[in-house]
This record gives C-alpha cells, sequence and structure tokens, in this order.
C-alpha cells in the first residue's frame, strides 16, 4: 500500500473508533489479555496490555491500527515472551471461513492480484494477465452464498455445542470476522481450562472426525448383529440417522464395516471449523468491534434468527465521497449499494467502498 493509500485508509479507521467507540466491547479481565495489531496491513506489534477500556481506547484512536487482536486467554503477566507469561485459562474459539468451504462460487468471484504491477486478473488465469507474473495475492469479493453457507456451518456447531457438551445458547456469540469468515465465542466456563490436546480431541468431535462403524453398532466381523442407532438418541449417533435417514443408514450398515466407514467419512455433517484456531491456547484473535484490515469492514456480532447482511450491517466507515482509481473486474454490494465493475477507472465512490478496494487490492486513492 502505498502512502496515499494509507493515509486514506488509516484516517477512515481512526474515525472509525472516535465515532463507533461503543461498537467495540472492553474485554473482561482486561489487564490479564495480551493484545496486538498491525498498522496499515504491516508486521504484527503484540505482547501488549491495556488496564482499562480507556487505555485500549487510547491506542484505538490515536494509533488506528488496520487489524485489532486480543487474546482468548488470560495470563498473570500478558506484555512477558510467551513461555514466562504464565497462562491462566482461555476461552473456547471457533473460526468459521468461507474459504475453506470449497464452494463452487468461489472461483466467480475471486480476483488475482499482482505484486509485481498491480494490476487484476480473473482467478482461472493462475497468474498476471497482464505481465504473466506468477507472484499474484488472491482476493475475494463478497458473495452471499458463501455467508449463507458459513451461516449453515455455524448453526451445526452450534447445535453440536448446546446439545452435546450442554452448553448454554445464550453463552454462545457469533460474529461476522468483516471478511469472509464468522467467529464463535463462547463465554468463560468449564471448558477453558483446557489445554491444547484436550482442544483437539474436541475440535475432531465437533468435525465429526475419527468416527468408527463401532460406535454406530456396526461391528467388524462379518454377519454380526448390527446395533444402529436411533434417530433421537444423544449426539452423533442420532444425528447420523437422523442425516441419513433411518431406511440409507440401516442399508449402508448392511454392507458392511469398510463401506459403512465410508458412509461416515462421506456423511459431510461434522461443523467445518479451522481446528488451529480452536486448538491454540496462546492465540490473539480478531476483536470484537475492531476493523478488519483486508476490507475495513468492522468485525460485527451476528443477531440471534434474524435475517443478517453481513456486507451492510459491518459497513460502517463514513460514507463522504472520494476520489479513487479503481480496477475490479466484478459489481460488487456493499453498505446496500452496488459498486462497479471498473476498468482502471477514475471514480468517485463513499468512504467506506473505497478503503474496501484499497484493501483488495483493487484500488488507489488518487
Ligand atoms: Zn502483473
Ligand atoms: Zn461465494
Amino acid at each position: 500500500m502505498n502512502e496515499a493509500d494509507a493515509a486514506l485508509v488509516t484516517g477512515a479507521i481512526k474515525k472509525y473508533y472516535l465515532d463507533h467507540h461503543d461498537m467495540v466491547p472492553t474485554p473482561d479481565k482486561i489487564s490479564r489479555r495480551e493484545f496486538g495489531y498491525q498498522v496499515g496491513g504491516g508486521s504484527m506489534v503484540r505482547h501488549l496490555s491495556y488496564a482499562d477500556e480507556r487505555a485500549l481506547r487510547v491506542m484505538l484512536v490515536g494509533t488506528a491500527p488496520s487489524d485489532v487482536y486480543c487474546s482468548n486467554a488470560c495470563y498473570r503477566f500478558p506484555t512477558f515472551a510467551m513461555k514466562e507469561k504464565s497462562w491462566l485459562d482461555a476461552s473456547l474459539i471457533f473460526d468459521i471461513d468461507a474459504k475453506d468451504l470449497g464452494l463452487p462460487c468461489r472461483v466467480g468471484h475471486s480476483i488475482l492480484v499482482c505484486a509485481e504491477c498491480a494490476r487484476v486478473s480473473p482467478a482461472a488465469a493462475g497468474k498476471c494477465a497482464a505481465c504473466q507474473s506468477q507472484k499474484v495475492t488472491v482476493r475475494s469479493l463478497p458473495c452471499t452464498k458463501c455467508a449463507a453457507a458459513s451461516l449453515k456451518e455455524v448453526a451445526k456447531l452450534r447445535e453440536i455445542l448446546v446439545d452435546d457438551l450442554g452448553m448454554d445458547d445464550s453463552s454462545i456469540h457469533v460474529y461476522f470476522s468483516g471478511n469472509e469468515g464468522f467467529h464463535v465465542h463462547v463465554d468463560p466456563g468449564s471448558f477453558d481450562a483446557l489445554g491444547s490436546r484436550e482442544r483437539a480431541e474436541l475440535a475432531d468431535y465437533i468435525m465429526f472426525k475419527g468416527a468408527i462403524p463401532e460406535a454406530y453398532g456396526v461391528p467388524r466381523a462379518p454377519g454380526a448383529k448390527l446395533g444402529l442407532p436411533g434417530p433421537d438418541d444423544p449426539g452423533w449417533r442420532g444425528r447420523l440417522v437422523r442425516s441419513l435417514g433411518a431406511a440409507p443408514a440401516k442399508k449402508a450398515a448392511r454392507a458392511g464395516h469398510a463401506e459403512f466407514q465410508k458412509t461416515l467419512g462421506s456423511a459431510g455433517i461434522g461443523a467445518r471449523i479451522d481446528p488451529q484456531v480452536t486448538t491454540d491456547i496462546h492465540r490473539i484473535f480478531r476483536m470484537p468491534g475492531s476493523i478488519n484490515g483486508k476490507s475495513g469492514l468492522a468485525k460485527v456480532p451476528v443477531p440471534d434468527g434474524s435475517k443478517f447482511d453481513a456486507y451492510t450491517e459491518s459497513c460502517l466507515i463514513d460514507s463522504a465521497k472520494v476520489d479513487i482509481t479503481a480496477e475490479c473486474p466484478h459489481r460488487f454490494v456493499l453498505g446496500g449499494r452496488r459498486f462497479g465493475p471498473y476498468s482502471a477507472k477514475d471514480t468517485s465512490v463513499e468512504l467506506y467502498a473505497a478503503v474496501y478496494m484499497i484493501c483488495k487490492g483493487f484500488a488507489a486513492a488518487r
């Protein structure tokens, strides 16, 4: 990002933190948390600590970081080196990202931005169509299908947390990450003392990984009596039968142990979380209410049950018009308005759209 682009983006973020400080909830036990941030998408500064809400706000407005992160863990000494922090506990977090879901719509709204000449090319080209450079970054435009598919995974996760792990539904908080993902934060509770290995087991369970036919009443010995679960059985046993249907489940079981193992593998009923996020107990995680430097959109809560338009609700940067040069091959909708396509065109757009395109590499300040 050149100086003019960085100045425009940082100015917009500064105004966001001035106008919308109520959007940024103060983390509980704030003085026990480790914070980190990046300015203009640059290198990460971490091992920081803020004594209270005011100190955090002074940093946000004063530094206007492109990205801010806060540990889900509490430490006795949050500013010390990792080994010396003295870890106390960490609340559970989950990340569900549209780019990990293998959706067929992805290629249609993915765009390559060239690191050498800054021109854009369609994802299918595989390299820069202008200068043939292989040094390209994949950037994606918002897609309602991606958001809907991710929210479906969030709903699966929520059901498992409540029904199987006994969590209170009101302790689960879902956020749109501001780019393409959804984050799930669980209030402090009985899982906070778990180490990384136990969390990996928890992640496997949630993802329905490592399921074996024996657990579903399908023994290895050919001809042995089957003990298939019923649809109302708790946990995965009932969920599997409900998903397959009682008759197809029975048919799959009769096909034998090896075939049933394949059925388990292709059932697609696990929630597709990123296990690395859940198992990392020292992670600093994007802070609720903060701006996502990949888009200029904010990480905002997803309300329960109501319809949620991620690319309107998170669009909180100012709407004053600014001049940019834009090169964006696809149309996109942001803040309820349509933008693009632009082919290396001088134009005037709302600040939030300018920041969005600059962060993605589709525009430059003019
Ligand atoms: Zn190029
Ligand atoms: Zn999509």
